[in-house]
């Protein structure tokens, strides 16, 4: 087994080692940008309007995340009515608009203390790209008023392929999502799962995964879901988690099963892979693949007693995670084992924070200003870091 220490240093997010900011370039300044390359290049060159649509668990997250980057501004956030929600906001200074554009609904900002510059159409009257994070099933009404105003879209895991058009994760296929009307980030399962298998196709060639998600049941602020005290299987085989990994990484044979249980803090996963004949891997070699590539934890739990959700989560918060987030996914090392062609390993992920960075990226792929994934990965994890004072 290799070393037991953390796969990351405690105070930044995951990118690759030899990262510079200065050599982040947007496809649209590329030429000048390299002629002019030196030590004030890393000024803003090119600044993309974003608004968000849903200010809710994913939306206010997604906005600190797109504010923390040079090329890109958060231009405004969206509630249905005045509420606490507001008040965060107001504080970072996002503007303010109605998820509707009911004169109504907009009226009833300003008794309750909030300037609100208008309806959804107003705010898309100013922006370049729209991320909407209303709750699942809720966007797909939202996709005309996208279109008819002429802005890129992206949507979150709880809608369909079919409706988005396309998915993104920032691993499996930034690339095909360049210049694309509008895309999908998948769930935080979804997002998980393509961290740690597409590097292993892509090593393979080929790959057969079946997988269990062990599924939290509800965020902890959410005091309407459940179940409280069941382990509630999903009953329909396999579920969505799987056939969604396909989304984005069509090549990778996956099934999935799913049971919720009576936790806030994090999924598990309980992984098994069918790697093909010749795949040249040992358990270490898995390791060190998950090590090279970003937005992975590795650390073992044996030796550092993380080793249940809870524990990870608490690392989180002692390391400086706003909100307690973790952005990568959580691999326990001596959960990992490859017996002949059969890989096993568990992994935890964050179900509120892992698909943030992937909407910064997924950003940057629509407007076609970063066709390099690893470069958007490094580029956006290390403002988050920065702006966290990480
Ligand atoms: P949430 O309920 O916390 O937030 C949704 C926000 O959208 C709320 O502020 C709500 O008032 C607002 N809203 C309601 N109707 C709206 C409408 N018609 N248009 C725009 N906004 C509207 O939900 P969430 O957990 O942030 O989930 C958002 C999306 O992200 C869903 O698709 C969900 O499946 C996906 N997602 C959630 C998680 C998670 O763990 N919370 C993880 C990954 C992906």
């Amino acid at each position: 087994m290799a070393s037991s220490g953390p796969s990351h240093k405690y105070t930044a997010l995951s990118g690759p080692p030899d990262f510079d900011l200065r050599y982040w370039r947007s496809s649209v300044v590329e030429e000048a940008f390299i002629d002019g390359l030196d030590e004030q290049s890393t000024e803003k060159v090119m600044t993309i309007k974003v608004a968000i649509n849903g200010y809710g668990t994913i939306g206010k997250r997604v906005a600190d995340a797109v504010d923390a980057q040079d090329d890109m501004e958060i231009i405004g956030v969206t509630k249905t009515r005045p509420s606490f929600g507001c008040d965060l906001a107001v504080r970072k200074g996002y503007p303010l608009y109605c998820t509707y554009n009911d004169v109504d609904k907009i009226a009833a900002f300003e008794p309750a203390g909030y300037t609100c510059h208008g309806g959804l159409d107003d705010l898309l009257a100013v922006a370049d790209v729209v991320v909407d994070c209303s709750p699942g099933k809720v966007g797909a009404a939202n996709k005309e008023a996208y279109v008819n105003a002429g802005v890129k879209y992206i949507f979150q895991g709880g809608e369909k392929h079919a409706m988005a058009g396309m998915s993104y994760t920032s691993s499996a296929n930034h690339a095909e999502n360049m210049n694309a009307a509008g895309t999908r980030v998948v769930s935080c399962n979804t997002t998980g799962l393509s961290r740690t298998l597409v590097p292993l196709y892509e090593h393979c060639g080929s790959l057969k995964v079946e997988c269990t998600m062990i599924r939290r049941a509800a965020d902890p602020g959410d005091s309407k879901k459940g179940p409280i005290n069941a382990i509630k299987p999903v009953l329909k085989v396999p579920s969505h988690h799987g056939p969604d990994v396909m989304t984005v990484k069509p090549e990778i044979d996956i099934n999935s099963m799913a049971v919720a249980v009576p936790t806030t803090l994090m999924h598990c996963h309980s992984i098994v892979a069918f790697l093909p004949e010749g795949h040249g891997l040992t358990t270490q070699s898995v390791l060190d693949m998950w090590r090279a590539n970003p937005r992975i934890i590795i650390m073992n739990g044996g030796e550092t007693n993380i080793t249940t959700t809870a524990e990870v989560m608490e690392y989180a918060r002692d390391i400086g995670r706003k909100w307690g987030d973790l952005h990568e996914i959580f691999v326990w090392e001596d959960g990992v084992k490859l017996d002949g062609n059969t890989l096993y390993y568990f992994q935890a992920i964050h179900q509120e924070s892992d698909v943030i960075p992937e909407n910064v990226d997924a950003i940057r792929a629509l407007m076609g200003t970063e066709a390099n994934w690893k470069v958007s990965v490094a580029k956006t994890d290390a403002a988050i870091s920065a702006y966290n004072g990480l």
